[in-house]
């Protein structure tokens, strides 16, 4: 039991360890564990193919990656240094190029990666990186363990007919995802995001979330798929926030979702807010971060009024939660309750306006995510 509960505290220590190095380190610090201290871990190789065109002390771009990854998760991979110009990052057969900005002295590329949800764990990916620094180019890869992560499981009982859609339904659900999926899968070079994400409506890490990511679902018994977003409480009526500056591609009237907003932030980072009583914002719109985009509600397939708050990064879902800002203060001194979801049959049941909301969707799970290919291959 000890050893569990040391083992769990070890495991937690190592990834928060690799979240602040991720967010909070200097591209200095990196550089100083890539090179002159010699502790680059093993399987991390440089590949060099014009090294020679270029001087020895610019060479080498310090690249940062986490020291593990976890399928449903998105990390950040940083590659800096002098007369950096570009990074072409190759993951899940896609190539990504960033421009790299000046910061300082030196050129930064930055990117957000994927690991799909049901990506198999004890296996290590290869990042491939296509380098341009100097008027060279220079490959290079990160080879990274996936290791496990525990999604609870979750039992709902809905109303049947949510879970057996009738073929108009099915044919208008199936529509809007391919709509959905284009504009997800859509990789702009300009990036408008920045770390933490705002939260969109206020709350806190602790007490504000109702429904986790991941969450592996049973509807009426049945298995589907995973909750493909975050659940966060919040009242009927409360606005909605943008969680970083970015362009709407779609503000519309979804089966599942409901009144639904999706910002684009660029390079693959999209942000889906579901479910709002009222959309205050149209496509093409730009907005900035902490703009009211919409307020909550229980429009779409919900058991009752929240937001739910998608992240997918270069087209795949993944948790928004890591990356949110921790506590967003509120006006209302309303207690929140436990974090358990009790549904019952009651989809659209309105909430007293101070109550304390504990909607969450039987949404975004419905439909299995198309297969992906694996990052990085084996
Ligand atoms: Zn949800």
């Amino acid at each position: 039991m000890m050893n569990k509960i040391i083992c769990l505290i070890w495991k937690r220590t190592i990834w928060t360890a690799a979240a602040l190095a991720v967010f909070v380190l200097p591209c200095v610090a990196f550089a100083a564990s890539d090179g002159a201290a010699g502790t680059s871990a093993p399987g991390n190789a440089l590949e060099p193919k014009s090294r020679e065109a270029v001087a020895p002390e610019t060479a080498l771009p310090a690249v940062s990656v986490p020291d593990a990854i976890y399928p449903g998760q998105a990390f950040l991979v940083r590659v800096c240094g002098k007369g950096l110009e570009s990074v072409s990052f190759i993951w899940l057969a896609k190539t990504l190029t960033v421009p790299a900005r000046v910061d300082g002295a030196e050129g930064v590329s930055e990117i957000l990666l994927p690991v799909p949800y049901e990506e198999k764990t004890g296996r290590t990916a290869i990042l491939r990186m296509r380098v341009m620094a100097n008027g060279a180019i220079m490959n290079m890869k990160r080879t990274i363990p996936i290791r496990y992560k525990k999604y609870p499981e979750q039992s709902l009982s809905v109303d049947s007919r949510f879970v057996k859609l009738n073929k108009k339904d099915l044919e208008r659900s199936k529509r809007e995802r391919a709509e959905t999926l284009t504009v997800l899968n859509a990789f702009t070079p300009e990036r408008f995001w920045s770390l933490p994400f705002q939260r969109s409506v206020p709350g806190t890490l602790r007490s504000g979330v109702s429904s986790h990511f991941g969450l592996r679902r049973v509807f009426n018994g049945e298995p589907r798929s995973h909750h493909r977003g975050l659940d966060l409480r919040a009242s009927q009526g409360t606005p909605i926030r943008a969680c970083a500056d970015g362009t709407v591609v779609i503000a519309a009237d979804h089966f599942f979702s409901g009144n639904v907003v999706y910002i684009d932030h660029g390079q693959g980072v999209v942000t889906m807010y579901a479910h709002m009583s009222r959309i205050a914002a149209e496509p093409g719109q730009k907005v900035k971060a902490g703009e009211i985009i919409g307020y909550v509600g229980d429009t779409g397939r919900v058991t009752g009024p929240h937001l739910h708050l998608g992240l997918s990064v270069q087209g795949i879902s993944v948790d928004v939660l890591p990356f949110l800002e921790k506590d967003r203060p509120s006006s209302s001194r309303a207690k929140r309750r436990g974090a358990s979801v009790n549904a019952g049959s009651g989809e659209n049941r309105p909430v007293a306006s101070g109550a304390p909301a504990t909607g969450t969707d039987i949404s975004h799970s419905a439909a299995s995510e198309p297969a992906r290919s694996a990052p990085g291959g084996n």
